[in-house]
């Protein structure tokens, strides 16, 4: 028992010395051996975006505890603080031909928050669902440039707050005193027209509206329609589209569907208009055509064969086979001829009839007269025979019906474009049974007239009719 205490003693005391002169060899070492001293360095350090980078500077000697000397040092490794990232720097300390290196990591990071701006005088205005309006945001980065996109706002007790992040997690953020204001009314956009003409027993398409509101955004969904529409039933249907907006702020529009009688059901009664166009055909009348055919209109043609009505065969036989009256009125159109007798009246008549039916297969036995029954013209060239006289009874006898007009639009005496010629209808036309329009569809003003007149008629109670052979006798008092 106390030999074996006795040997553990020794071994104690042997690992004691032999600490003893491990601590005296570090102690001889760190004091006397010379080594590289390299003071406060860091093996990681941050730079901020674009900003210049300066290399680790600080004390570094090399000798021993009792001796230093300052040593030179070389960097290795280049950082570009333009772009983000991590870079590698190497330090190498050199001494009497002893050299030494250091590692160091540097981050060029992106610190620096964006810009939040507002252009709008405060309390800013803001709507009922937080969204707010009447001002302009903007946020700008240093490294992402613009962000306004990025902007998020939300109103909490009266205050708008904005917040944007950059794309490095830099948070700005921005309060402004707001107000509750939403007074706008949406906006609602009919689609189609806003005066619908649809032929009796004809199809109404319903093609609604959109809306939009300041606040609210799209509100189409949310339209209510009121009205109907009839279409066994002449009349003037209104439909009325209705949106409120989430406060409450209402907005209508009406349209109105005018449900006509068309030509495709003639009828007496009532107040009927009998457009009709002289001196054609010509280069308008495709034009015209195709509005008639639009409100399912039909006219009356008093067609010549003059040199400008040269080459329109095929529109007169459109004009007649979409179902409009062609009349006659005359050939030539020359007052020193057709007045000049009886007969050189009907040669020419009987030309144009020949024409149109060779054209149409279809003789007309409607017909005007140049100038009109009532015309004076004719007294120059008829050597005092009273030709009109005559001719009003030689074309009856013949089997003929003459019409006049009882509107004149004006269009070959004074009226100088189409809203003339449209208010010189329109101021003309009443409660009467049957007015018969005189026009020429060889002026393009008078054609483009045509649409203002059918809807002003239509919406207005009136049928337009092409002229019959029993039509209402509509005839001036012959003054030659
Ligand atoms: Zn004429």
């Amino acid at each position: 028992m106390e030999k074996k205490f006795q040997l553990d003693k020794k071994i104690l005391i042997t690992l004691m010395i032999v600490l003893g002169i491990l601590i005296l060899i570090l102690g001889i070492y760190f004091f006397f051996v010379p080594r590289f001293r390299v003071q406060s360095f860091s093996s990681k350090v941050e730079v901020s975006y674009n900003e210049e980078f300066n290399y680790q500077s600080g004390k570094v000697c090399y000798g021993t505890f009792f001796h230093c000397e300052e040593v030179e040092i070389k960097e290795e490794g280049t950082v570009d603080t333009s772009k983000l990232g991590s870079y590698q720097v190497t330090y190498v300390f050199e001494h009497q031909s002893k050299t030494f290196s250091k590692e160091q990591e540097v981050l060029v990071v992106d610190n620096e928050k964006p810009v939040i701006s507002i252009e709008g005088e405060e309390p800013l205005t803001y709507c009922a669902n937080g969204i707010g309006y009447g001002y302009k945001v903007t946020a700008t980065d240093n490294y992402d440039g613009d962000l306004t996109d990025k902007v998020v706002s939300k109103v909490e007790n009266e205050k708008i707050h904005f917040e944007v992040v950059d794309s490095s997690g830099n948070k700005s953020v921005l309060e402004k005193n707001g107000i509750l204001k939403d007074e706008e009314k949406p906006v609602i956009t009919l689609n189609g027209e806003s005066s619908v003409f649809v032929p009796l027993n004809g199809v109404y398409e319903e093609k609604n509206a959109s809306a939009y509101d300041n606040c609210d955004g799209d509100l189409t969904v949310n339209i209510t329609l009121e009205g109907t529409v009839d279409t066994t039933k002449a009349g003037d249907y209104m439909l009325t589209y209705k949106v409120l907006d989430s406060n409450n702020n209402e907005a209508s529009v009406v349209r109105h569907v005018y449900v006509y009688q068309s030509s495709d059901y003639p009828s007496l009664e009532g107040k009927n208009i009998y457009l009709t166009f002289d001196d054609g055909p010509g280069a308008y009348t495709s034009k015209l055509l195709d509005v008639l055919k639009k409100y399912n209109v039909k006219a009356t043609f008093f067609v010549t064969d003059q040199n400008l009505t040269k080459g329109y065969d095929d529109v007169l036989k459109r004009a007649y086979d979409e179902g409009h009256t062609i009349g006659l009125h005359t050939s030539s159109h020359n007052y020193g001829y057709i007045y000049s007798s009886v007969d050189a009246y009907f040669n020419d008549l009987y030309a144009i009839q020949d024409k149109v039916k060779r054209i149409t297969g279809f003789a007309p036995m409607i017909l005007r007269f140049p100038g009109g029954s009532s015309n004076t013209i004719s007294k120059s060239a008829d050597g005092g025979t009273h030709i009109m006289s005559q001719l009003t009874k030689a074309v009856q006898a013949k089997g003929f019906r003459y019409f006049d007009w009882n509107v004149d639009s004006k269009d070959a005496s004074g009226a100088k474009n189409a809203a003339q010629v449209a208010s010189n209808v329109i101021n003309s036309l009443g409660n009467k049974n049957t007015y018969v329009v005189l026009q020429h569809d060889i002026k393009e003003y008078s054609v483009d007239a045509v649409e203002t007149i059918i809807q002003f008629g239509l919406s207005h109670g009136y049928t337009f009719q092409a002229l019959k052979m029993d039509s209402p006798r509509v005839e001036h008092t012959v003054n030659n």
